[in-house]
């Protein structure tokens, strides 16, 4: 079946069956000049930094520390027109806090989304257990919620969960489970013998060990989901014929950006995803860094789409912790290695450095010990493995994956 999200970029953009990367490219940017305007006259930020006469590549980015620096710049339409507001914890250094604004429409969009995305992975009468957001009104899990509503698909958004028996409990009847990638590989290798239909990973990194080790024991379908808090969650989805994600063409322009010269990178390249908002009412946001690695993949999808797709995302940068000279490591890395190990429930890394000596702590959640020279590719020589065994239950401590610093 091609990509329920082919179809809707096909409509949205009124290319239909004349829809190819091309003529995409050229809507979107026609769209874009539009989107120049509007950001220039409304906002603070934008005002008298970029005009209509650019081009995509000639915009200046927009960094996630300006959006945290003084949200209100970006701001297009009156406070009293502000339906919700997100505040967004930020992961760097700073204290200051993002917020996000969205207007009645913006909501609407991201509904919209939500509804053709989950058409690729359920049908009517399917239920859903939402096991991430909360139930507070148009908050990420509401949004979803409704938007399955509106496709004939019940869903019950789970209340604060405290560790994997509960999330167990409400999960045991539900047809599509959506939750963070580590959590219901966790839920997965505690309980092998339940058979959800499909499996939705969302709101984290989704390491390629984690979707292999779902789909083989629980024998379902499993899709990721890529978004952002700060362009209304949706950004892309996978259909039922390929990992790689079908993106949400119609309401944002998607780059790959090369680390190294800031260009867009060509289709295969790796680089940071910087992300458009084509639509975006209350805050329009142009060129952002997301900060997170993927790559644009050009060929056709098996599912009939002839659109550029997303690869996997690959990692953050700011994730890169430094643990030799000319070597990094990442809890993506960690993930790929020690999730293979079918034994491995879960686990906890942090990396220390006293007096000039890096080591690896890693507690880890298993059913029997692991073989520590399967981290020797990732782990220089001189870098010390300290291995713990004990539980490390992700919904004890609910949270975006992370090699922490100690
Ligand atoms: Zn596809």
């Amino acid at each position: 079946m091609i990509s329920p999200v082919h179809l809707w970029v096909a409509k949205k953009t009124g290319l239909e069956r004349n829809l190819n990367p091309y003529k995409l490219a050229i809507w979107q940017r026609e769209r874009l000049k539009a989107v120049i305007d509007y950001a220039a006259k409304n906002t603070r930020f934008y005002n008298g930094k970029i005009d209509p006469s650019m081009q995509l590549e000639d915009l200046p980015f927009t960094l996630p520390s300006d959006l945290a620096n003084n949200p209100y710049a970006f701001l297009a339409i009156p406070q009293n027109s502000v339906t919700r507001v997100t505040t967004l914890a930020n992961s760097g250094t700073t204290s200051l806090k993002k917020r996000i604004f969205f207007s009645q429409s913006d909501l609407e969009r991201t509904k919209e989304f939500f509804s053709v995305g989950m058409s690729t992975m359920v049908s009517k009468g399917d239920k859903v257990q939402i096991l991430i957001s909360n139930r507070t009104e148009n908050s990420l899990g509401s949004l979803l919620q409704e938007s399955l509503s509106r496709i004939g698909v019940p869903a019950e958004i789970s209340k604060s969960l405290r560790n994997v028996t509960e999330a167990l409990e409400v999960s045991k009847d539900a047809d599509c489970l959506v939750g963070m990638p580590a959590e219901l590989l966790y839920m997965s290798r505690i309980a092998p013998e339940m058979r959800p239909k499909s499996v939705l990973l969302a709101a984290d990194i989704a390491p390629q060990a984690i979707i292999k080790s779902i789909k083989k024991t629980w024998k379902c379908n499993v899709f990721c989901h890529y978004g952002h808090t700060e362009f209304g969650y949706g950004i892309a989805v996978n259909c039922d014929e390929s990992d790689e994600l079908h993106l949400r063409d119609a309401h944002n322009i998607l780059e790959i950006i090369d680390i190294k010269t800031q260009e867009p990178a060509l289709p295969g390249e790796v680089g940071e995803i910087v992300i458009t908002t084509l639509w975006n009412e209350a805050m329009p946001i142009i060129r952002y860094k997301t900060g997170n690695i993927s790559r644009l993949i050009a060929q056709p999808c098996k599912c009939g789409s002839n659109l550029h797709r997303m690869g996997n995302v690959e990692g953050r940068i700011a994730d890169n912790i430094a643990i030799a000279k000319g070597k990094v490591l990442n809890i993506i890395q960690l993930d790929e290695i020690l999730f293979t190990c079918n034994f491995v429930r879960g686990f906890n890394a942090s990396v220390s450095n006293y007096r000039g000596k890096t080591a690896l702590h890693l507690t880890i959640d298993a059913t029997q010990r692991i073989d520590p020279t399967i981290l020797e590719p990732v782990t220089p020589n001189e870098v010390d493995i300290d291995i713990n065994y004990g539980a490390a239950d992700p919904f004890t401590n609910r949270r975006k994956r992370r090699l922490s610093v100690k």
